[in-house]
């Protein structure tokens, strides 16, 4: 009977598996169980008999000898089951181990973290204070990859034998894919305290390691959330701690930040604002809107630029303003160049002949879009399809749109110039604007940008910078437009300084297609003097 009990022992400290399929295995014992009780049935009177001889003792025997027969099953019944139920449980406790546990640092897994960080929250007083913290190791992947796994595994289990006893005791130490995760509480750290705790991490972790004959360096950025400010679970503060490592990855790595509630609501707004801009653009909701270009002297129209505009189901007129920066982040902006692009090269075939025959048409194409060289090709395609007169289409560019790609931006400048568009640099004289483009670039036109105009009168230096301007492009042979004019005032400076055309509220809004072909008509009409 010992024996057996050690036996369910033994299997519990060898870690014996159960081998065979279950049903086979449960069909053996019943087989062995069938045999035995049948020998013991058939021979077991035979052997009484054979030793005792008076009746009475017989039917006692027999009494003693059923009791035997339960006892004896029942004991064996006993061990059997319970070495069994102890090899589940071993291999149960293993599999529950694994699932929790890191492997690599026998620290707790996100699975067992959710566990505890949870039933700490759950039993903590109202004025209880913690801090999550998530930390990512900064291209950790580049380790795997260059060096192998192995290297990176035994860094991750040396790092982590220097950052275990930075915690204090009550505080909880995780392992989460590429880092570490800590929960802290904020008892512990009062005042500047987490702040020292986060700064002694990062000088634990930024620290040169030597891993078979390999020095590596290795930095951490780290995310930090409170309870209860930016959540009440663990799931919550975690998604917190890890937005907060992507606000700090924007602007660089290696450093700590604490959770914005504000900055986190911004990006689910771009996130929801790029997904339905995504739907609006496969469904064509996305329109132009059309801004005369005056020029000045005799008051027509020369040409409109054409505006986006998006209406949104949740945020309501979206300015481009803002949506184009967006698309510009998410990629969606090629789709947008090429909605744009296109739109202009069917309207300027609408407008073959007519009033509008000669009127031009000004698109605006983003920095990327410039750069993209399958845009280029669409281009080219459109142009040979439509059969249009390009030197009445304008691209107007802007100035990052060179800086971030120049060798590429001034090779599709040419290859536009080469299809016949005219370029514009826009929104000149704002942000970053450098002179010496100008000479060197291949454009027509340079669109001064609305910051001058609203200051005419207003700022005697700047007056004097923006009739440099205009001496300036009528040097390079440039064609000028003056942005964002509002009022008389400003038109008749720019008349007197020679300045021949202009855009803005005081020449008209933009407004849609229909209008603007009114607009043509009726400054056509006006002209040839049947109003
Ligand atoms: P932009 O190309 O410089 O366009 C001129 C902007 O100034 C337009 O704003 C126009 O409505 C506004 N504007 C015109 N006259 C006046 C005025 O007298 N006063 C004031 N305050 N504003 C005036 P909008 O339509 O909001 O566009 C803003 C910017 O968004 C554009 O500046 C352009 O950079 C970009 N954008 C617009 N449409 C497109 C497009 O189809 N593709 C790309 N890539 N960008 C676009
Ligand atoms: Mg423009
Ligand atoms: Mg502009």
């Amino acid at each position: 009977m010992k024996r057996l009990l050690g036996f369910a022992r033994q299997l519990n400290e060898k870690k014996i598996s159960l081998q065979g399929k279950p049903f086979f295995e449960a069909l053996r014992f019943l087989i062995i169980y069938l045999i035995v009780g049948i020998i013991w049935i058939m021979w077991s009177d035979q052997w009484l008999a054979a030793i005792v001889d008076d009746y009475d003792s017989f039917i006692e025997m027999q009494t003693y000898k059923g009791w035997f027969y339960v006892v004896t099953s029942g004991l064996l019944f006993f061990v059997i089951l319970q070495s069994r139920l102890t090899v589940l449980k071993v291999l149960s406790d293993k599999l529950i181990h694994q699932a929790t546990y890191d492997e690599l640092t026998q620290l707790p897994n996100k699975n067992k973290l959710t566990q505890m960080i949870d039933s700490v929250i759950e039993d903590s007083e109202t004025d209880d204070r913690y801090a999550l913290i998530c930390m990512d190791f900064d291209d950790f992947s580049n380790v795997n990859e260059l060096l192998g796994y192995h290297i990176g595994d035994q860094l991750i289990a040396s790092i982590n034998r220097r950052v275990k006893p930075l915690i204090k005791e009550d505080d909880i130490i995780g392992r989460d894919s590429d880092g570490f995760v800590f929960f802290v509480d904020l008892k512990n750290y009062p005042e500047d305290q987490l702040i020292d705790f986060l700064e002694e991490i990062k000088k634990s972790v930024n620290q040169s390691w030597s891993i078979e004959n390999q020095i590596l360096f290795v930095t951490c950025t780290m995310g930090v959330s409170r309870y209860p400010q930016d959540g009440d679970k663990f799931t919550e503060l975690y998604k917190a701690a890890n937005a907060a490592i992507h606000q700090l990855k924007e602007k660089g790595k290696n450093d700590y930040h604490f959770f914005a509630q504000d900055y986190h609501l911004k990006r689910i707004e771009r996130v929801t604002m790029m997904n339905e801009l995504r739907k609006s653009l496969d469904m064509h909701e996305l329109t132009l809107a059309f801004q005369p270009i005056y020029q000045m002297v005799e008051n027509r129209i020369i040409g409109f630029e054409s505006l986006i505009r998006w209406q949104s189901p949740t945020f309501g007129k979206v300015s481009p303003s803002i949506f184009i920066e967006y698309s510009e982040e998410t990629g969606l902006i090629h789709l947008i160049d090429e909605f744009v692009f296109e739109s202009v090269i069917r309207l300027r075939k609408d407008w073959c002949h007519g009033e509008y025959k000669d009127i031009m048409i000004s698109l605006n194409l983003s920095a990327k879009g410039l750069a993209n060289a399958q845009l280029m090709s669409k281009v080219e395609s459109w142009v040979q399809q439509y059969e249009i007169d390009t030197r009445l289409i304008q691209v107007e560019i802007t100035e990052t749109a060179l800086i971030a790609n120049f060798d590429i931006a001034i090779e599709h400048l040419h290859f536009l110039r080469n299809l016949g568009f005219s370029i514009a640099l826009d929104d000149f004289g704002s942000g970053y604007s450098s002179l010496t483009y100008l000479q060197t670039l291949p454009i027509d036109t340079l669109k001064i940008d609305r910051t001058f105009t609203m200051n005419i009168g207003l700022d005697v230096k700047q007056d004097i910078i923006l009739e440099a301007i205009i001496n300036l492009a009528d040097e390079l042979d440039l064609k000028l437009v003056i942005e964002g004019v509002e009022n008389v005032q400003q038109r008749d400076f720019l008349l007197e300084h020679q300045c021949l055309y202009g855009q803005g509220y005081y020449f008209g809004y933009p407004t849609e297609v229909k209008n603007a072909v009114e607009l043509v008509k009726k400054d056509f009409e006006e002209a040839n003097g049947k109003i």
